[in-house]
């Protein structure tokens, strides 16, 4: 079987893209037991087709035109069975209508179940060459996958709630077997030694990482011990959390996690004053002056806060947007906290998605106006029925907040646009890959 890594929706058409080393792609391949004889990722090099069953993973909507033109260039000539979570969320008739004779994971096949699989087998069929590049960035460890709680907004694994019904659909956050991850870890940093590498930086999988803290506990301790094998090699460690379940943390645990290689925590507050917390299901969160109690907490403990935020629910009015304005200026002024704004959108797997079937309509007719379903675009008429300015103006004026890893401004096509206005747009946004 081939495996390919889409193309970064921003690379430029030649030369190296994003390099990036996912966990998904490989996590589904390793649960299917799938002998995996050619990786193939088109950041780095070009697809040859080897095999005559190929294997595709999309991360969300704006991969979508890259996947539609592969799966038309090759689907007579291969078996293709496609993932992620994107597809997984979409109407099966969408997924049909987009992708006609192929296998869409969560619609023909069970959505794999990676938790007792490892991704040894997989990072064993990486050069050297490549390994080296991907454990040169950030790359993602897959800890865990799921969320408790309902967010409106979101289209992670979460919690669902029938907009009509109002019945709910539990999910808990699930996390591998930690002596696989620990074998996975391990791994990697003998195989980044060997590359001359003595640190590595990861991303933890997890949608809120103190969410289920008695399982945490077991992968730092995990953590604890590679620590002791490896003494003189450091991690990096990035995180997304809420900040209720991070303030209930206890110290000494946390201050255990910072000392093992947790340097930066990213928090989710995405809703700009009360109102908002309520209507987009976030009150969890506990407000913003929470939130400034667990930057508080972050500092006094070394670790960098991120403040990810999200302008342009379909609930936000004026009030709302400026109100997480002030706080964002504020928070970065008082706490050099890194700034991460979003524009929403409605995607696969949230609310808004269902009540709205002219958008993946919109998406089947032609599959490159997926790309304007990017968070971190700008919001236009196509995505957004009102504030449109006023949605772009706090956006922009939140990118430019902070000058390093921020978010950086893309821009999103219409389906008015010309050819020639299109390619503007892809020309403004190259090279331009969110963390
Ligand atoms: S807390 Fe985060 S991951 Fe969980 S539902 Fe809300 S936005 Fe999604």
């Amino acid at each position: 079987m081939d495996a390919i890594k889409l193309r970064h929706p921003y690379a430029p058409q030649s030369g190296e893209g994003q390099v990036y080393l996912p966990s998904s792609l490989p996590a589904a391949l390793s649960a299917m037991d799938k002998d995996v004889l050619h990786f193939i990722d088109m950041n780095i090099e070009d697809y040859h087709p080897e095999g005559d069953e190929l294997a595709i993973h999309a991360t969300g909507l704006p991969d979508i035109p890259k996947l539609h033109n592969l799966v038309s260039e090759y689907s007579s000539k291969a078996e293709i069975i496609l993932g992620g979570i994107v597809l997984e969320n979409m109407d099966s008739k969408d997924v049909r209508a987009l992708f006609p004779g192929v296998k869409v994971s969560g619609h023909d096949f069970p959505v794999p179940d990676a938790t007792h699989a490892s991704l040894i087998p997989f990072y064993e069929g990486i050069s050297d060459e490549n390994m080296k590049k991907y454990l040169e960035n950030e790359f993602s460890l897959y800890v865990s996958n799921g969320c408790i709680y309902s967010c409106a907004h979101c289209g992670a694994l979460r919690t669902q709630i029938d907009p009509l019904t109002g019945k709910s659909t539990f999910v808990k956050e699930s996390y591998r077997d930690h002596s696989i991850v620990e074998r996975d870890l391990s791994y990697l940093i003998e195989r980044a030694q060997k590359l001359g590498l003595t640190s590595l930086n990861f991303y933890m999988s997890n949608l809120d990482v103190f969410q289920t803290p008695f399982v945490l506990r077991g992968f730092i301790l995990s953590l604890a011990r590679i620590k002791a094998k490896y003494p003189n090699f450091n991690l990096d460690i990035r995180g997304l959390t809420n900040v209720n379940t991070f303030l209930k943390f206890p110290d000494d645990e946390l201050r255990q996690f910072v000392g093992l290689g947790l340097t930066v925590l990213g928090f989710g507050v995405d809703a700009g004053n009360e109102r908002m917390q309520v209507a987009i299901r976030k009150k969890h969160t506990g407000g913003l002056r929470k939130t400034r109690e667990a930057i508080e907490r972050c500092l006094d403990f070394g670790v960098q806060p991120e403040l990810l935020t999200i302008y342009g629910h379909p609930e936000d009015d004026n009030e709302s947007i400026q109100s997480m304005l002030q706080f964002m200026t504020e928070m970065v002024e008082t706490y050099q906290v890194t700034p991460r704004p979003h524009v929403y959108r409605v995607i696969p797997g949230n609310d808004e998605w269902g009540r709205n079937p002219s958008l993946a309509e919109a998406i089947v007719h032609d599959p490159s106006l997926a790309q304007a379903f990017d968070f971190t675009a700008e919001a236009n008429s196509f995505t957004h029925p009102k504030l449109v300015d006023e949605i772009n103006a706090a956006f922009r004026e939140t990118c430019e907040l902070s000058t390093g890893g921020s978010t950086q401004l893309l821009r999103a096509i219409h389906p008015s646009m010309s050819a020639v206005e299109r390619h503007k747009v892809y020309e403004w946004n190259m090279g331009k890959y969110d963390k």
